[in-house]
């Protein structure tokens, strides 16, 4: 048995690990000189995000699309358009962004967490329909990591039951199900252009949807309830300002012409490391579902822990060690367990508003989702990017090989 690098052996990469390569170029900077060129930087007088929206609905083939400040704004307007209030219950993944549930706690309803599959590592139907009540007003879907949910059930589950469907596609960009994008199957769809995102303008997010009055009431909800599309003034719900500016507008324009390279790149490294690590006894792949076109904004390879007699932080150390990126602890912990917010029920000041209106009280704790807290606990964390070539994944099944095939014969040998 190799000796791992962690204690003294040879490491199976020495060279460094690649830096990452320049995400902005002449292409913004066209752009950026296009918006400023127009003397206005307002969303609704400029080109730039008409532009840009336009853009988005032929590439991801959604009929209308309304650009805003950032992909938790765009799931706020997304869930206020789908008429969710007080009271409510959203049905949603419990291994996600503070952004997918902050607009659902503002509309003053409830956050309800569905399991997540042990192999995708998102919510299912089956999972979801356990979580279905008379209160239920909508489902939003996270398509972790770039990696598509099973979304043609979960359709069909919401149109049985009258619940509206949102997807987050925040980490999902150009990930799709039998060449369709996610963010197109349900009612609507969100994507995020933060910065660590596939693609970037800083800040920004975009709701994608089919449904025209849908569209209407989510731009209502972005822009303080101002009426952009008629230009009526009648206030008839309080609404943030989530708007976009030009500027970003414009490098989101530039970003989107690079797309395609970025999300095929990241496939084809993500599937090259799936391959690699059939095989290997304690670990498994991040699976996609039948149909699905995963674009990887990360890679998780779950840890058969018992059978490896290893922790996860520890195996991530073994790996570094030997020269790897990457990390044994998963960055996000299920949020019903992570947000203290949650757990104890205090969204607001002097208030457990609007946790004081659910049809029965939620516990936030250990146990509501076994599946999420599992994965939490046993995953390795790999950060793929499209600078990566093939030899770094073939690196990192090669130490993945190494490691486990390690830790594998220490306990048998009852280490
Ligand atoms: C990043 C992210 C968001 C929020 O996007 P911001 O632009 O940072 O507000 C929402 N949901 C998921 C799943 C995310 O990863």
């Amino acid at each position: 048995m190799a000796t791992l690098a962690m204690n003294g052996g040879r490491k199976v990469r020495t060279k460094p690990w690649p830096a990452v390569g320049r995400r902005f170029g002449k292409e913004e900077l066209k752009q950026l000189k296009e918006a400023l060129e127009q003397n206005t930087l307002f969303y609704i007088y400029g080109k730039k995000t008409e532009q840009l929206c336009s853009k988005m609905a032929k590439t991801c083939g959604a009929k209308h699309v309304l650009a805003c400040s950032s992909g938790s704004a765009a799931v706020h307007g997304a869930v206020k358009a789908c008429g969710v209030g007080p009271g409510d219950e959203v049905v949603t993944s419990p291994l996600t962004d503070a952004g997918t549930i902050l607009g659902v706690v503002y509309e003053g309803a409830i956050p309800v967490f569905a399991d997540v599959d042990p192999t995708s590592y998102n919510i299912t139907a089956a999972s979801i329909k356990e979580r279905i009540s008379k209160r239920t007003k909508a489902v939003i879907v996270v398509h972790l990591a770039g990696v598509p949910a099973d979304i043609k059930p979960i359709v069909r589950l919401c149109k049985r039951h009258r619940i509206k469907l949102i997807e987050d596609c925040a980490q999902s960009w150009g990930t799709m199900v039998d060449d369709r994008w996610v963010g197109t199957f349900g009612d609507v769809g969100i994507f995020s252009l933060n910065d660590y995102k596939h693609l970037s303008a800083g800040e920004g997010g975009l709701i994608v949807t089919d449904d025209y009055d849908l569209y209407a009431t989510a731009w209502l909800a972005i822009d303080k309830c101002y009426d952009r599309l008629t230009g009526a003034r009648n206030v008839s719900f309080v609404a943030p300002n989530y708007r976009i500016t030009e500027l970003q507008s414009a490098v989101g324009i530039a970003q989107l012409g690079k797309l395609k390279r970025i999300i095929s790149r990241r496939h084809r490294l993500g599937e090259r490391l799936t391959k690699g690590l059939k095989g290997i006894r304690g670990v498994s792949p991040h699976k996609v579902v039948k149909g699905g076109y995963a674009t990887y904004w990360y890679y998780l390879i779950r840890l058969d822990l018992d059978f490896l007699g290893v922790d996860a932080p520890t195996f991530g150390k073994a790996l570094n060690a030997e020269g790897i990126a990457g990390s044994g602890r998963f960055y996000m912990r299920p949020v019903h367990l992570a947000y203290s917010y949650l757990r104890q029920k205090t969204a607001f000041h002097h208030s457990h508003y609007p946790f004081t209106l659910a049809r029965k009280s939620i516990k936030y704790e250990k146990g509501y989702c076994p599946n999420a807290e599992r994965v939490a606990e046993e995953v390795y964390y790999v950060p793929l990017n499209e600078w990566l070539s093939s030899r770094e994944i073939d690196d990192t099944i090669m130490a993945v090989k190494k490691v486990a095939s390690y830790y594998r014969g220490q306990k048998q040998s009852g280490r």
